[in-house]
């Protein structure tokens, strides 16, 4: 199938390959010209504008980095709506608040475009392996429809309820992240200070209930000073004040992400921000004069 593609940055790129490895055309569109010409090389087909992607595909996926940019490249001038028509669909990939999503499906609804929203959870590892866990919102139907197109990308697709569901359960994935990887960063600093290995602490607990995904993912990181994207603590920032502000909305009450939001802006003030999300460690580093290594 001819699948347009919009937003080839670390997650963009690898998620494009495996389409491509399934047997589908892709056409691309990225603002970053290195970006396109690294995956013409892998064999997708690039486009002038996002508007362009759209006339030459019934159905588009966007993976911006947040609410604004997907509001641009969909609804705005050259974008995806002044290209698609009557019954194409959008699968926009992004994290970004949840009504945004609404707001953006909306627009596409005048158009006749169906939209979902189907934000990713797993990483730059797992956009490699095809393994990333998507999490959808919006028309059962569309779910359907594009479930093979989803897991040629994922190692699940999870409907998770009406447009907008798929980020509301991206944020609250978001917050367990970044309080896991505090909650690490804290206790991988107390192992440190009291002068016990922190490989050893690993070795130890990763195995128990202590164990997580983000451990075993953050801890080498953290021991090995790589802070290599991966996940960038700006777009971190901006998932948990997409979570705040959404969670105020609602009426939740999130005490804990507000602490870890603070972090992380400490962590941009010190120009960080384009640094891994596991770079969290770094601020109690340098809170405590003391490296976790
Ligand atoms: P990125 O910054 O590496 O890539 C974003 C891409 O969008 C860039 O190539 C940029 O040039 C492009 N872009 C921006 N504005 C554009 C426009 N107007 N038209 C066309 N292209 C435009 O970000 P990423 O890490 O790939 O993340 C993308 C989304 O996926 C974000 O919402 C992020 O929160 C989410 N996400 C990222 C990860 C991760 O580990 N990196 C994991 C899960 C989810």
């Amino acid at each position: 199938m001819k699948l347009g593609f919009i937003g080839l940055g670390i997650m963009g790129k690898p998620m494009v390959r495996n389409l491509l490895k399934a047997g589908h055309d892709v056409v691309v569109y990225d603002v970053i010209q290195e970006n396109v010409d690294n995956i013409v090389e892998a064999g997708a087909i690039a486009a002038s504008s996002s508007k362009e992607v759209a006339r030459q595909c019934r159905i588009v996926i966007t993976m911006l980095p947040n609410s604004p940019h997907v509001k641009a490249v969909v609804c705005g001038k050259e974008g995806v709506l002044e290209g698609a028509g009557e019954g194409d669909i959008l699968i926009d990939m992004s994290s970004i608040a949840p009504g945004a999503s609404q707001e953006i499906s909306r627009s596409c609804a005048g158009k006749g475009v169906k939209m979902i929203d189907a934000p990713v959870s797993g990483g730059e590892p797992k956009a490699i392996d095809g393994t990333i866990s998507i999490m959808v919102g919006g028309d059962k139907a569309v779910f359907v429809q594009v479930y093979d197109i989803l897991m040629a990308m994922g190692g699940s697709a999870v409907y998770c309820g009406d447009i907008g569901a798929g980020n509301t359960t991206k944020l609250a994935n978001q917050i367990i992240v970044a309080l896991n990887i505090a909650a690490v960063s804290e206790a991988f600093m107390l192992s440190t200070k009291a002068g016990v290995d922190p490989s050893k602490v690993f070795d130890a607990i990763k195995g128990g209930l202590a164990g997580s995904t983000v451990m075993n993912a953050k801890i080498p990181m953290i021991t090995g000073r790589n802070f290599k994207p991966g996940f960038k603590i700006d777009l971190h920032i901006k998932d948990l004040k997409n979570a705040l502000e959404t969670g105020h909305e609602v009426g939740a009450y999130l005490p804990l992400t507000s602490s870890v939001m603070e972090m992380l802006q400490n962590l941009h003030c010190d120009g960080m921000g384009q640094e891994d999300h596991s770079a969290i460690a770094k601020h109690y580093e340098k809170i405590t004069g003391t490296e976790i290594k």
